[in-house]
């Protein structure tokens, strides 16, 4: 049988530059492994397994003495296309994808922690990292405490004691309530704890937690890297010493790997993630604005309006004011309801960081599995929405909400 391909022939190794490009740069062309058909785009590699050339290679990659790939369980070129693109953009040593933001979740704590350790974590979570830590956790042993977003003095006092794992996520969901990493990762560093941030809602565009002292970063990549409502993936960036010693050993195993597909789809996603959340932000903060003087409006939470009670700490450490708006009706839960339904461009739906405006209403959806007393903490009353704005035209967007609102 043949082996030659037409066409085929080893790709030549282009020089790369040798200056550090920007982020913008490496979004484009960080991470393409080119095979020897020259292809432009990044190619899609489906498949499980790898072959050898012989018996040696294959025991030279069991012992790690080659870099062939194994088993697509453990690595797979397209998913580690994605995985070096995604890592230069944010400026860490290693990413690892995983097939869900809450496999990435899960997996960043259960790798570190044993029967017997602390995890302190910020009270607003999304409601299943709120489910892993509150519920699933303690049933091995884990003890927790939660705190109050923006309460230094309260991250003090709970990170006076042993302390294996911090788990924030900036701003929070639905509301946009704020930690200040930098104050919260000293803290946590002083007891020995690894500092994990939900990036999710700042995305990598606005907010990078690795410069202001965390150890981890999770995305769930569904959000805004897909941002385009296609595929559940999730992501853990951090040092080669997390990565390498202690998620991967654990990841491995257990198998909750990013199919290539969806990698294949994330790639050429990233290339595009800053100019999507750069137009997303820009309608957002006119959406916001608009909304807060609305007599219909009790109150508008949003990084980006003078009025949010983090303003010091939103200027310190995000790009812009995020794509997501937490609106609390002076109304209902029957008014909230009645001008969901009216809208015309923006759909009802419980995703966010969409090229397409999504609401939601969060007390009977996204954090239904909340207790009452959870969601009251959480500041989640039946009249408040969240609006994750997408990339249609704002003078649409603003024409909708203002024929739904007098509707
Ligand atoms: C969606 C989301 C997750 C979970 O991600 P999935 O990809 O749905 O598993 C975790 N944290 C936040 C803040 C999210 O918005």
């Amino acid at each position: 049988m043949s082996k030659e391909v037409w066409g085929y022939h080893e790709h030549p190794k282009r020089r790369e530059p040798d200056w550090e490009v920007n982020s913008q740069t490496a979004a484009v062309r960080e991470g393409l492994a080119r095979s020897g058909f020259g292809e432009t785009s990044e190619a899609l590699y489906l498949n499980s397994g790898f072959t050898y050339a012989d018996s040696q290679e294959a025991l030279d990659s069991f012992t790690d003495e080659t870099d062939h790939f194994l088993y697509s369980r453990f690595h797979n070129p397209t998913v580690a296309m994605f995985e070096k693109r995604l890592a230069a953009i944010e400026g860490a040593d290693y990413c690892v994808a995983t097939a869900s933001g809450m496999a990435a979740m899960f997996a960043s704590l259960a790798c570190l922690v044993e029967a017997g350790d602390h995890v302190v974590a910020s009270a607003s979570m999304f409601s299943s990292c709120h489910v892993v830590i509150t519920e699933i956790l303690p049933k091995w042993g884990v003890t927790y405490e939660l705190v109050k977003a923006n309460d230094n003095a309260a991250w003090e006092k709970a990170l006076s004691k042993p302390t294996k794992a911090v788990f924030i996520e900036t701003p929070s969901n639905p509301l946009m309530e704020i930690v200040d990493i930098r104050v919260v990762s000293d803290l946590a560093h002083k007891v020995g704890a690894t500092v994990i941030v939900d990036n999710v809602m700042a995305s990598p565009v606005l907010q990078k937690p690795l410069e202001l002292g965390a150890d981890v970063v999770m995305y769930s990549a569904t959000k805004h890297i897909d941002g385009q409502g296609r595929v559940l993936a999730g992501a853990l960036l951090g040092s080669f010493e997390y990565i390498n010693e202690k998620l991967i050993p654990f990841i491995r195993h257990t198998g909750p790997s990013l199919s290539a597909f969806n990698a294949w789809v994330l790639v050429k996603s990233l290339e595009t993630m800053d100019l999507r959340v750069t137009r997303m932000c820009e309608n957002a903060q006119a959406i916001a604005e608009f909304l807060e003087p609305r007599k219909e409006i009790k109150s508008v939470r949003y990084p980006g309006l003078a009025s949010h009670p983090d303003r010091a700490v939103i200027a310190k450490q995000m790009k812009a004011g995020g794509t997501t708006i937490g609106i609390e009706f002076a109304g209902s839960q029957k008014d909230a309801f009645k001008f969901m339904d009216a809208l015309r461009v923006i759909d009802i739906s419980n995703n966010l960081g969409d090229s397409k405006s999504l609401i939601t209403h969060p007390a009977s959806t996204t954090h239904r599995r909340l207790s009452v007393e959870t969601q009251a903490e959480m500041g989640i009353t039946p009249s408040v929405l969240r609006l994750s704005v997408g990339l249609e035209h704002i003078d649409d967007l603003l024409r909708d909400i203002t024929q739904a609102l007098s509707s």
